[in-house]
């Protein structure tokens, strides 16, 4: 369809609940300018979550779509930019939001790969694969957590987290290296936290860093961020959670 439009396109990950619905129900409802692109890893999720929000407000439904997009698979990967390509053309604002926390206190070889191979690598894999899309003046936010600053890590680790230059590979090394420490039951005196989660965020907001020093070199002054959204009320969350009205405060 390829229409031609101003109104800025943005695309949530992991939007079927939580946190991720909770942007598009404000996206939608409250920035009228907006094409909000839903995506979720399961479809019947996805399409019911689009069709509650679009049940707050019908008159708005031609700006409301869903995809699947699921980070573990780069198939879905690339059918999502494929639609996003097909359907408005470029993008304006990606956010990645979707990741997952396994039982926060299983720790071995199996919960790190999944775990990073979601939140770090899966959006990693998205951001790669978007990144031709996104137009002049476009933003990516990276949904990280508290969970990965670095005060629990070692003081040889610390540093290469905070490298300053730090490229996109170094991050993966960091996280490849910390799967192999608990593979190897090495971790503790490698400097790792007993936190599969808190490393992945670490990882990303790293990653985060790696892709704004490299996307300063790109004309389209696209600009990159992470940000930790506090302790909310969500399936993650739990039920303990401080933060109970998700609400987006700008776009
Ligand atoms: P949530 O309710 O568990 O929702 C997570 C979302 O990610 C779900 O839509 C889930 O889909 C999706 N997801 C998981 N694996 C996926 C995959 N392979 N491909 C695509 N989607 C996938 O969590 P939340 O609390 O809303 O968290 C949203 C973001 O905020 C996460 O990045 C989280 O780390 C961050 N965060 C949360 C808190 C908190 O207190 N809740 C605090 C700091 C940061 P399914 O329904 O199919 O599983």
């Amino acid at each position: 369809m390829n229409q031609m439009r101003t109104d800025p396109v943005i695309l949530v990950t992991g939007a079927n609940k939580g946190i991720g619905y909770s942007i598009c129900k404000e996206l939608y409802l409250s920035h009228p300018a907006c094409q909000v692109v839903m995506t979720a890893r399961d479809s019947q999720r996805g399409e019911n979550a689009r069709r509650d929000l679009i049940a707050l407000f019908p008159a708005g439904e031609t700006r409301l779509s869903f995809c699947t997009l699921d980070l573990a698979d780069a198939n879905s990967i690339l059918g999502a930019v494929s639609y996003v390509s097909r359907t408005f053309g470029e993008l304006d604002i990606l956010i990645n939001n979707a990741a997952v926390c396994i039982a926060d206190k299983a720790f071995d070889p199996q919960v790190a790969r999944k775990t990073l191979g979601v939140n770090v690598f899966g959006t990693r894999d998205v951001f790669r694969a978007f990144l031709p899309l996104l137009r002049e003046g476009g933003r990516i936010i990276n949904v990280s957590s508290k969970r990965g600053l670095l005060s629990a890590f070692g003081p040889k680790l610390r540093p290469k987290f905070l490298a300053d230059p730090i490229v996109e590979s170094e991050v993966i090394d960091l996280m490849h290296s910390f799967v192999a420490g608990v593979d190897l039951g090495a971790w503790h005196e490698q400097g790792w936290p007993r936190d599969v989660y808190g490393v992945s965020k670490a990882g990303l907001t790293a990653m985060t860093r790696a892709w704004a020093l490299e996307l300063d070199a790109d004309r389209r002054g696209i600009m990159v961020h992470a940000c930790c959204p506090g302790w909310c009320r969500t399936d993650m969350g739990g039920d303990k959670a401080t933060v109970r009205n998700l609400r987006v405060i700008d776009v």
